[in-house]
């Protein structure tokens, strides 16, 4: 922390990334630290390889965000990112190499791809964040406390998550007194999804499968167009998959333009996901995790079906919960 401190309080121009397909955690961590910098006098630009989700446009700064990587900027800090290949095409080796990187994260697969890395297992990168603004005597604002709290809300998906602590709650008690308003974050967040994604969890719940205690669905181009929806819709449907009773595992594989296929892991409190996610080139934590494979989906599905299936059973060898693997079924 120390040297990260002294890194950018020596650097006056800062460029902050976050991850592809920007979830809440890598939006609010990427725009609370932008804008607390900017406050210190630094120029900072903000960037994601992806178009945001218009449900975070209320958020400030949402418009500057740019698409490119580095140009001229001293330092680079990632947020949110496990893995350099998660920076898309803001990822460039030669720019990277010839200034320092500062990787701020909270995955327990991350890589420490970085000259300094601030990785600690907090249930979001955005109080990761948070814990460097204090130590850089950052003074908050609202923009900044909406920014970080909406990373911290859509990460333990409204206080849900079982790594919630005492913690949580103090942190989120400080950003609503700098001017958060979590009433105006739930709604914001979790109350607005757009018709096309109603119509698509109707599309992916209608197909449902189970294989074993495992609970899996998909997301294809077919149904996309069916609902007028974008190939980065339904992100919560893997959450309600995984609040099935009795199963151990959920899977939601959605078929992205480009034919890959997108795959997001939801798991018990038994079954470490973060493990089969980096043996599939992916990453994650070890309760909700995921990857992304070549097409076709049949293909991806059985890959990653066996490799969850292979994990379940070695829990089951270890002896944590017995259970048989049924045919698979219609749920
Ligand atoms: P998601 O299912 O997209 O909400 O992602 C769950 C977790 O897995 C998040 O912490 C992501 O950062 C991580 N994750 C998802 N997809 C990938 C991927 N392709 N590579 C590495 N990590 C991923
Ligand atoms: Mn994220
Ligand atoms: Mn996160």
């Amino acid at each position: 922390m120390k040297s990260i401190k002294k890194c950018l309080e020596a650097a006056h121009t800062i460029y902050i990334a976050c991850h592809i397909v920007p979830d809440g955690d890598a939006i609010g961590s990427m725009l609370g630290l932008g804008l607390a910098l900017r406050k210190l006098g630094k120029t900072c630009s903000m960037a994601c390889a992806d178009p945001l989700p218009g449900k975070f446009d209320f958020l400030a700064g949402v418009q500057e965000v740019v698409s490119h990587p580095p140009v001229a900027e001293q330092v680079i800090v990632t947020v949110d990112v496990s893995d350099i290949e998660r920076l898309g095409s803001l990822y460039d080796a030669a720019v990277f190499r010839s200034r320092p990187v500062i990787n701020i994260d909270h995955h327990i697969t991350n890589t420490h791809f970085g000259m300094l890395n601030l990785v600690h297992f907090l249930p979001s990168t955005a109080e990761v964040v948070y814990a460097l603004l204090r130590r850089l005597h950052a003074p908050l604002d609202k923009d900044i406390a909406t920014a970080l709290l909406v990373g911290l809300v859509t990460d333990t998906r409204c206080y849900r998550t079982d790594n919630v602590t005492a913690r949580q709650l103090r942190t989120t008690i400080a950003l609503m007194k700098a001017g958060a308003s979590l009433a105006d974050i739930t709604e914001l967040v979790f109350n607005r999804e757009p018709v096309s994604t109603i119509c698509l969890w109707g599309q992916a719940l209608a197909s449902v499968r189970r294989r074993g205690r495992i609970m899996w669905t998909e997301i294809n181009h077919a149904m996309l167009r069916k609902c007028k929806a974008s190939s980065n819709e339904g992100d919560g449907l893997v959450s309600f998959l995984a609040s099935a009773q009795d199963m151990d595992a959920a899977i939601v594989f959605r078929e992205k333009d480009d034919g890959s296929i997108e795959v997001s892991m939801r798991a018990g409190p038994d079954l470490d996901l973060s493990r089969v996610a980096l043996k599939l080139g992916g990453g994650g934590h070890p309760r909700a995790a995921g990857c992304t494979l070549a097409g076709p989906m049949s293909t991806a599905r059985e890959r990653v079906l066996s490799e969850v299936e292979k994990a379940l059973n070695e829990q089951a060898r270890l002896g944590s919960t017995g259970y048989s693997i049924q045919d698979e079924s219609q749920a």
